[in-house]
């Protein structure tokens, strides 16, 4: 496995009281695969990636247990020297926002160029032409010219792409995306989508891919992890989730994505908000909101069950859901 997070769990310490975050995830991707992390805001999908990338290690945010396995070694042990090498060359983060990403007073040519020069020793004029060797890759248009351009320049899909070409400047194994199109329009959006996956395929990298958004998903990962309050409520290959959902909540974010066959219908929505971090509720923590939920949903906290069937174990699929037979089989509608 290139990296796998074990029984990570991360509090953020306010002056209100400690808020738990991520409470005991673990998740995995190899080399060539690509993970979606799927989560509403505040379900901990981008704390445990900020855990993962080592930038969560300043107070207010404490990881207090788990390990971050990285080719097998724990980043969670390591000098922070070291763990700044491994995060430089080894791994890379794309952001929603590449405008606050980027520095605005350097040329992107020069923001590029720098990873080279700093990284690699080049020389400004041979790192220059990288820079534009990799503009080119990620299909932005005259590169050689644009590469003298400022970000504010450039469009918000272009200024994305310029945040992938410098994630894959020093070529990583690992890329952790964190919503890489959620603040663009719907058909830039794919078309961003699309490259990042090419590129992820050609380079054999391990992706993360952090979005709210089941609609992005479908044709660019192999394997899903679903998180609510800070933990993990399904797992599974992506397509398995998609034919039938195992949990409750991945139920409802399905049927609240929009159909090009319902049009003109009313969307479904998850009734309820997500819990408070600071006072998460008892037993299995979407009880408040879930159109299933039993009395011992209330005090037993659900373990991520084996999904198996007609027996057979089906593809290393997991539910945190005490009735994930029922949801898995539509034996409650
Ligand atoms: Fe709903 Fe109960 Fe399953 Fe939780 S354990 S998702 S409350 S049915
Ligand atoms: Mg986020």
């Amino acid at each position: 496995m290139l990296l796998e997070v074990r029984d990570l769990r991360v509090e953020f310490r306010t002056r209100d009281g400690v808020a738990k975050a991520v409470n005991g995830v673990d998740y995995g991707v190899d080399a060539g695969e690509t993970l979606a992390v799927l989560g509403e805001s505040g379900s901990g999908k981008s704390v445990t990636a900020q855990a993962v990338m080592g930038i969560l290690d300043i107070p207010p945010g404490r990881i207090t247990d788990g390990e971050i396995l990285f080719r097998g070694q724990d980043l969670l042990t390591l000098k922070e020297e070291e763990r700044r090498r491994i995060r430089g060359a080894e791994m890379a983060m794309i952001f929603q926002d590449a405008l606050s990403s980027l520095n605005p007073v350097l040329s992107v040519g020069d923001q590029l160029g720098e990873m080279f020069v700093v990284h690699r020793g080049m020389s400004r004029k041979d790192a220059r032409a990288r820079a534009v060797e990799l503009m080119d890759r990620v299909r932005i248009p005259a590169a050689a010219e644009r590469v003298r351009q400022y970000p504010h320049q450039f469009s918000g899909g272009m200024r994305q792409r310029i945040m992938i070409a410098m994630a894959l400047a020093l070529e990583p194994a690992l890329i952790i995306a964190d919503e890489p199109t959620t603040a663009l329009d719907v058909t830039v959006q794919a078309q961003v989508m699309e490259l990042l996956a090419e590129l992820q395929r050609e380079y054999h990298m391990g992706l993360v891919l952090i979005t709210h958004d089941l609609g992005v998903v479908a044709d660019v990962a192999d394997r899903i992890v679903v998180m609510y309050a800070g933990r993990i409520v399904e797992s599974a290959p992506v397509h398995d989730i998609y034919k039938a959902p195992a949990h409750p909540y991945t139920r409802g974010l399905l049927d609240s994505v929009p159909r090009l066959d319902q049009k003109g219908q009313e969307l479904y929505a998850i009734k309820g908000l997500p819990p408070n971090l600071m006072n998460i509720p008892p037993g299995c923590p979407f009880h408040p909101r879930c159109p299933m939920a039993q009395d011992v949903c209330r005090t037993d906290v659900p373990p991520l069950y084996e999904v198996t069937h007609a027996g057979e174990s089906d593809g290393g699929r997991g539910s945190a859901c005490h009735f994930w037979r029922e949801c898995l089989h539509g034996l409650d509608r």
